[in-house]
Order: structure tokens, then sequence, then C-alpha cells
């Protein structure tokens, strides 16, 4: 078994071409022939398995330590996907401050058709154990929170889970397998937007879905064939390339968030910084040895009455644009931006401020993105 960034870099060969080629081939293909009647053939239908896309989805299962990993069109085609594992009566105990689609997802699509969700505050175990009922059937939660950056003990979470024999899905969107490999720490299943820092250049939408048991990997792949909302070969090919240069880009962007934040720490406008370390968080001890850190993405907010949108106007080297995770610099404010769709009395009881602003700090020369704030700071 090679060590992680081996893995990133040799996990994803498919031993299917002829040509020597040191990248798996994009195969744009939608059908395969057969040698004859009745062949037993591993290709037949790009819906059902395409060779560029089990490339990065081996690649995927390696490094989360997975049974197997499923490509799919988009991170909520993902979510999708792992939502499909319920039915009509179960409950799921759900964290209460999830991605905006994920919410919108389970409102409108999920409650109507009669799963119950019982949302609690995943850092909190004692209110977690509290929600489960004799419905539940499984925990969800992300264990870096969007925008302000919670954190949930994910081990003390699986060992519940695993009492009540209920399933633990956590969406990883904000670490990546290269900070923390949740199904290494008792979770089942795996989610990621490979849209942020997993492709990193901005350049793809796709999702990830990894189970570490065959049981739940067949129930996905069964959903993901039925459903057919997979990754298409080109964008396999793209997700592979950016998942190759995954751990030097987290360590650039893990070193100058650190110098984004020291530079916060001492400006005026400012009130408080949501990053891991920095606002108290009482699982940070626990979560500390459970990932290697904590991302790229930090939120802050300005003094009150002070105007977010003043910010965004005038920064330069920072690009004004929700998403996250790429080699560029981002800016936005999720109360008018990523978290819009949330009612504001529902936004304000989880904490995002009109003043709350998120930074997704990108792989630039730390002394432009610092000058860039200090300039936009002038503004609001
Ligand atoms: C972006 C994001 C998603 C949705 O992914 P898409 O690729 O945009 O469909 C889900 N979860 C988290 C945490 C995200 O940041």
């Amino acid at each position: 078994m090679s060590k992680f960034n081996t893995t990133l870099i040799h996990g994803g060969k498919v031993d299917d071409n002829n040509t020597g080629a040191i990248n798996t081939p994009v195969y744009n293909s939608s059908t395969y022939v057969y040698p004859k009647f009745g062949a037993d053939v591993r290709w037949d239908y790009e819906r059902s398995g395409n060779p560029t896309r089990a490339s990065v989805e081996q690649l995927l299962a390696k490094l989360e330590n997975g049974f197997a990993g499923f490509a799919f069109a988009s991170g909520m085609a993902a979510i999708t996907a792992a939502f499909s594992l319920f039915k009509p009566g179960d409950n799921i105990v759900i964290g209460e401050n999830i991605y905006g689609g994920t919410f919108r997802y389970i409102n409108e699509y999920l409650k109507p058709n009669g799963i119950t969700f019982t949302s609690v505050d995943t850092r909190d175990s004692d209110a977690v154990e509290k929600a489960i009922s004799a419905d539940t059937k499984a925990i969800y939660f992300e264990t870096v929170t969007n925008p302000l950056l919670q954190l949930t003990d994910v081990r003390q979470i699986t060992a519940i889970a695993k009492k009540h024999h209920i399933l633990t899905l956590i969406d990883n969107t904000f670490l990546s397998p290269y900070l923390q490999q949740p199904l290494n720490l008792g979770a089942d299943v795996v989610i990621h937007s490979a849209t942020k820092y997993l492709a990193g250049h901005s350049d793809l939408v796709a999702g990830v879905v990894v189970a570490k048991d065959k049981d739940v990997a067949e129930q996905i792949y069964n959903y993901q064939n039925t459903t057919g909302a997979v990754l298409p070969p080109q964008e396999s090919s793209i997700l592979q390339r950016g998942i190759q240069t995954l751990a030097v880009r987290m360590d650039r962007h893990l070193f100058n968030v650190q110098k984004v934040i020291e530079f916060l720490e001492k400006d005026s406008h400012i009130s408080v910084i949501h990053y891991p370390g920095h606002d108290g968080d009482k699982n940070f001890e626990a979560i500390k040895d459970e990932c290697k850190g904590f991302g790229g993405v930090l939120s802050f907010e300005l003094n009150p009455g002070l105007d977010a949108k003043e910010f965004v106007n005038h920064i330069k080297v920072f690009s004004f644009a929700v998403s996250l995770g790429a080699v560029e610099s981002l800016a936005e404010v999720p109360a008018f931006q990523s978290h819009a769709e949330i009612p504001r009395e529902e936004r304000l009881k989880v904490g995002i401020k009109d003043e709350l602003i998120r930074l997704s700090i990108g792989l630039e020369d730390y002394h432009d993105l610092i000058d860039d704030i200090k300039q936009a700071l002038e503004y609001v």
C-alpha cells in the first residue's frame, strides 16, 4: 500500500490501454462492442461504466480507504445519491448548519416524500444522542461547516451511530481526503463536492461518494446506474489531474490562510474571525488529531453596522464569487449569496450575520492577498 501522496499521483490507473500513455485516456464512447453473443464484458454503456470515470473512482476509493468510489455530475448529484439509501418513514439526524443546496433538497424533495429529519447541533454529542429515535437510520453532517467553520468530532459521532446501529454520512468538501479521512474515523459514507478542493481549478462541477462497505456501495452504484447523473469522461480526466496536486495545493492553502489570519487579527474593522482555533470552538482540542489541518476557507465579521457589500465591491486580487477551494482567492457575503436561500431568522439563529464575509484563500503570494484585503477594508 503506497503512502497518500504517492496514491494521489498513481492511484488512478486503469489497465486498459495498449499505447503506454502515462495517463488514463479520455474514452469518449457511449457504447462498447461485444466480441460475441453472450460475452461477459467489463464495459457496455457509458452510464453503467466508463474506463476514464472508473480510473478516478478507483483513485477516490483508495484515497478515502473505501470499498468503492462514485463520480457524479455535481456535488448535489452525489448528495442525492447518498440520500437514496433511505425510504419514506426513515428519520435522519442532520447537522443544523449544512450546505444550502442540501437544505433545499431536503425541504423540497425528501420531506414531502416522507423522510423525516431532526436537525441538531452535531458539535453537541448529547443533543445528537437525544435526537435518535426508533425510526432513525443515519446521521448526516459536515465536519467543518460553511461559512462559520464549526467543528464536529467525527469519532464521537460515529461511536454514537455504531451504538445505535445507524449509518454516518459526512460531506467533507471543506477538508478533502488529504486533511481528513472520515471512513477511517468510523463513518460509512463520505461525500464531496469535487468542484472544490478535489478538482481545485474552478474548471468543472463534479461530486463524489465513497462507501466503506460493499452493501452500501452496491446501493449507490445501482442508483448511479439507474438515474445516470454520472461524471462524463472529459470531466473525469480533468478531475483526476486536479486530484494529483491536492497535497501541494492544500499545503499552500494552509500556509496562506495562516498569514491572512495573522493580518486579520490585528485589523480594527473586524470583530470575529471564524477559523478552527480562533473562535473558542469547544471541539477544537478533540478534532485536532482527527485531521491534518482545516483547509483554506475562513470567514470574519465586520464590526456591527459596517457594510460587507463595500468590501466585495473593492477587492482586486480576490474575485467576488461563490464557490471555494480553487487556485484563485474568492470572497463572498454568505447572507446574500451562498446562504441567501436560508430564511433570515434561521440564518441569524445559526450565526450567519449580514456583516459576515467568507474568504476562500487561494495559492497567490500572500502579501498580495493581505494588501488587497487591507485596501478593500478602507471602504466598509
Ligand atoms: C459546493 C458544495 C456542495 C454542492 O456541490 P456542487 O458541486 O456545487 O453541486 C455540497 N456541499 C458543500 C459543503 C459544498 O461546498
